[in-house]
């Protein structure tokens, strides 16, 4: 089935007429998805043209009424949300609970944005002249260029492109290659939604979708001058390019780059809490999650003890196609992220001292040679020099560190260039609170895995994870809004702030 791009209200195929094939990674020859649009320069500056022209009467659209688009959108996801789950699970490999999660997260962010439309609270100060009234308030920006990675096919586009379009901005969203399909029933929803709420009154082009290449597409929105803003998650190569070219064009500019989470845990520790989040945080998603726990710190006391609950526990994870019940762990995201995967998984058999434990190579028992499946992957006795402790891996590989207190711990969790998520197990509150200090990230969980976000909660990293801006929450909204700062005077006279005053 070929599918197509979304410009200015209308379904139609890429000036291009050519497509890419979407193949689901656990049976990649026989499950063909769709054919999705390889668009051109002249696509992505049709879509942009239509988002500058609908922003003219999108921005005048109360607000209110926006969050009510967001509130159909939510009350659409809530009835599709099984089809979008089988679906998003056929075409990136996650097993089904977690593409439920996924598409759950996006319900929670239209909900949470529809709400927002009664809210957009600004602040008011007293002025210091008499008869002067001092206000501020959000106004939109405009045109807004949505870039995503396609982890997170649903929850990542629904973070950025809700708040834009609540705050009154008008999108140009280009999804990931490997997860067109999701996007495409994203796309579809909102676009259904307008039109159920404006009627008549119904604006093409505020919501636009181009499919393609990140260096194609995604190049082509970074260069267009009517581009306001570009909020971008993907690594921290694409997005440092595109810090480059957004500073040079003074567009606004938000990251969310990559990670390598690690999880605590000191000797006082729930042992068997910790065992529980470790499992999920390593393998779940199979490893593919910017808060996936990339690494594992010990103390020295129950190092042993873990590691050999950790590998019977291991050994059971039942690998397979996402949507067939039981399964826990499915398939590489693609045959290069599979590569990557057992890339790293040499260079660790090339550290002298690491040990690996368990997997280090691709699965291809019965089915599983159907698809890009590798085997969950642990190294012990990893020390923070290595490449597989500091570079981010992408796949089911955790790394083990040992430390001998607290201090040393959080010195060894801090010691990557990245500052996602992060976790410690401990009992002891002073412990807790001292790592909640002293912990370099954006995230901290305290008894939690560093994975689970949730929708109305910050989220984002410090160092080289982003630029400082936040997803989810109140926080985003700033990213795309502007203040407006109105002064009022009602002395009738022509009074100067500064000069009259003092
Ligand atoms: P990626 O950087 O390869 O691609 C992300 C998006 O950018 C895709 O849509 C791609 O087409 C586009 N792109 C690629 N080159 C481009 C260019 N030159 N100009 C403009 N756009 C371009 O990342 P990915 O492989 O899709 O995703 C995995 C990465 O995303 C990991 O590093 C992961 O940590 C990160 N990630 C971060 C978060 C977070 O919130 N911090 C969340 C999820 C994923």
């Amino acid at each position: 089935m070929e599918f197509q791009n979304l410009i200015n209200g209308v379904w139609k195929n890429s000036a291009s007429g050519k497509f890419s094939e979407n193949r689901n990674p656990a049976n990649w020859n026989d499950d063909l998805i769709g054919m999705f649009p390889l668009s051109t320069e002249a696509d992505v500056n049709e879509a942009v043209d239509a988002a500058k022209e609908a922003f003219k009467k999108w921005r005048l659209v109360p607000a209110p009424k926006r969050g009510d688009v967001l509130k159909v959108v939510g009350d659409i996801m809530v009835e599709r949300k099984d089809e979008i789950a089988f679906e998003m699970t056929r075409e990136m490999g996650k097993v089904i609970a977690e593409t439920k999660g996924d598409t759950q997260e996006g319900i929670d962010t239209a909900f949470y944005a529809a709400s927002e439309g009664r809210r957009l609270f600004g602040y008011n100060a007293p002025s210091e002249l008499y008869n002067k009234m001092n206000l501020s308030f959000r106004i939109p920006i405009g045109v807004g260029g949505i870039i995503t990675p396609w982890n997170f096919p649903m929850a990542i586009p629904t973070w950025k492109i809700f708040p834009a379009l609540v705050c009154g901005n008008t999108v140009v969203f280009k999804p990931a290659e490997l997860t067109p399909k999701t996007a495409n029933t994203l796309v579809h929803i909102i676009d259904e939604a307008m039109r159920i709420v404006l009627g008549k009154d119904y604006i093409p082009g505020v919501i636009n979708l181009v499919h393609g290449k990140g260096s194609v597409v995604g190049e082509c929105l970074l260069a267009n001058k009517n581009v306001d803003l570009i909020s971008f998650t993907g690594s921290t190569l694409v997005g440092r390019r595109i810090n480059e070219v957004g500073g040079r064009e003074l567009k606004r500019v938000s990251l969310e780059l990559g990670g390598k989470n690690a999880q605590i845990v000191m000797d006082d520790a729930n042992m068997d809490l910790a065992l529980d989040a470790v499992l999920w945080g390593a393998f779940g998603t199979t490893g593919q999650r910017c808060t996936a726990t990339s690494r594992l710190i010990l103390h020295k006391n129950i190092h042993d003890k873990f590691i050999e609950k950790l590998l019977e526990r291991v050994k059971k994870l039942k690998l397979g196609y996402g949507n067939e019940k039981g399964v826990d762990v499915g398939p590489c995201v693609s045959e290069s992220q599979r590569e990557t995967v057992d890339e790293y998984v040499k260079i660790g058999l090339n550290e002298d001292k690491a040990k690996m434990i368990t997997g280090g190579e691709k699965a291809t028992e019965g089915n599983l040679a159907k698809g890009w499946f590798y085997k969950p992957t642990i190294f012990t006795d990893v020390t923070p020099d290595m490449r597989i402790a500091k570079e981010e891996i992408f796949g089911p590989v955790l790394s083990v560190l040992k430390c001998n207190d607290l201090d040393e711990g959080v010195k060894i969790l801090n010691g990557t260039e990245y500052g996602l998520s992060s976790s410690i197990f401990t009992n002891n509150v002073n412990d807790a609170f001292r790592a909640v200090r002293d912990i370099e990230a954006g995230i901290t969980y305290i008894n939690g895995a560093t994975i689970g976000a949730e929708a109305h909660m910050p989220f984002g990293g410090v160092k080289a994870t982003g630029n400082g801006h936040r997803e989810g929450g109140w926080t985003v909204y700033d990213f795309y809004s502007e203040w407006k700062a109105v002064y009022i005077d009602y002395s009738g006279k022509l009074q100067r702030a500064q000069i009259d005053n003092y």
